[in-house]
């Protein structure tokens, strides 16, 4: 089947992300979205299952947002924000600051999550610069922990996960360790500050569910220890809310449900709703006075040309809007509640490891993925946008999704798993 003109002419220009161009099958041409449909231009209909990289928490094209993005386009689409500030986001700041716990209240808009979790690193060592403290310039962060893709994130995802592995003789040495989820990895956590602690400027965890490294979960004990073993050892916690913020745990940010309340935290994702790149770096209030000073040098000195673009912050506070008068996390709630019973039936199929479910995730851990395009296609035919990865077949729906819209997902997986699409036999 050919695919539109435009993908002829343009498949031998683009690179696509994570992908190795020599063997690459062709991507899907999408032409349009609605509610939690991806329409392709063949005439084919997806049903997302993963909400377009965990953002599309209100489903596709919804009127509100859409509404939001016309009147500000009309108004002003980009202003720049050095020397000049506007409306949209100075609102967006104010009611981010409104809702995130304690005093978490100085907002930094930048436009990826990466580059939100790069300020959030800066801001931390230089934190204990601007304060007199030398050489806290390391991070401490997790196996199993994701949080962006350049140079300086690199760095702090977990390094035997493969997908940066190349850049490790490249990259700054920071520390990475394990979660400390039970008595044994609590103290290797505690003799490792005891030891190296002064060098550490910021400990950084994805709160709850690790992401893009396999979506794995803990318990929000190990968020409570982590507050407590960085205020013994005086280091700064930085909490990447990227993928777990708005929602998407079943409280609106992971933290709530550990009652912790970082230094520092990054938000991204969610935050317009995927209509807009946006994402933000929060501080609390004792991290900001560390950059008021007579010293120009303690100034933070970051300012990305399109940062805190009011398109963009448009789409964050109308999806805000929706959060206040939508039941967001009762859809959350209901989803959870569907999938666990639904995916509660792969369980006791071949290749099956584990099915867990937290929130709105809802994670199927195989065994082996053999063929991983082979799963990509079986789920394809069945008329599902799911992107299974390593070993997990995973679904983070639009909290928008209908029932029947999610049973076809949970089915789609079953399915696929119970046909062996995931497996090595069968030639097809
Ligand atoms: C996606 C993600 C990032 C990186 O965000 P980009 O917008 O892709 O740069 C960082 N941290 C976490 C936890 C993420 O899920």
């Amino acid at each position: 089947m050919r695919g539109p003109q435009w993908m002829d002419n343009g498949m031998s220009h683009i690179w696509l992300p994570y992908t190795q161009m020599k063997t690459v099958l062709p991507p899907l041409p999408a032409v349009s979205t609605s509610g939690c449909d991806i329409h392709l231009a063949d005439g084919r209909v997806l049903t997302d299952g993963i909400a377009s990289w965990w953002t599309a928490c209100h489903g596709y094209n919804h009127p509100h947002i859409c509404d939001a993005v016309s009147a500000q386009l009309s108004r002003m689409p980009h202003v720049m924000f050095g020397g000049l500030v506007h409306e949209p986001a100075l609102t967006l700041a104010t009611r981010l600051a409104g809702m995130l716990p304690g005093d978490l209240e100085r907002v930094f808009f930048t436009d990826s999550g990466s580059v939100a979790v790069e300020v959030a690193i800066k801001i931390a060592i230089q934190y204990w610069i601007n304060r007199g403290v030398s050489g806290r310039n390391r991070l401490l962060a997790f196996r199993g922990g994701y949080h962006g893709d350049t140079l300086a994130t690199m760095a702090v995802c977990d390094p035997e996960e493969g997908m940066h592995a190349l850049f490790n003789g490249v990259l700054p040495q920071h520390y990475i360790v394990d979660l400390p989820r039970d008595q044994m990895t609590l103290q290797r956590l505690e003799s490792r500050l005891s030891e190296s602690g002064d060098e550490i400027a910021a400990i950084l965890v994805e709160p709850l569910i690790q992401g893009a490294g396999g979506m794995l979960f803990h318990d929000p004990m190990v968020l409570r220890h982590l507050r407590t073993l960085a205020d013994r050892y005086g280091i700064l916690l930085i909490f990447d809310e990227i993928f777990t913020g708005f929602g998407r745990t079943g409280t609106m940010f992971a933290c709530q449900q550990a009652d912790v309340v970082p230094d520092i935290m990054t938000l991204s994702k969610a935050l317009t709703a995927g209509t807009m790149p946006l994402a933000a770096t929060v501080t609390r209030t004792h991290v900001f006075e560390a950059f008021l000073s007579d010293n120009p040098l303690h100034a933070l000195m970051h300012g990305p040309t399109f940062m805190a673009n009011p398109l963009a912050c448009a789409c964050a506070n109308a999806s805000l809007d929706l959060f206040e008068t939508q039941p967001r996390l009762q859809q959350v709630r209901q989803i959870g509640a569907q999938m666990a019973h639904e995916l509660a039936a792969c369980r006791h199929l071949p290749n099956v490891r584990d099915v867990r479910v937290m929130g709105a995730v809802g994670v199927v851990e195989l065994e082996t993925i053999a063929d991983m395009n082979r799963l990509k296609a079986a789920l394809i035919a069945l008329g599902v946008w799911i992107r299974p990865f390593r070993t997990i077949i995973y679904l983070t729906p639009s909290f928008t999704i209908r029932p029947d819209e999610l049973s076809r997902l949970t089915d789609a997986i079953r399915r696929v798993i119970a046909q062996g699409a995931a497996g090595k036999e069968a030639a097809s």
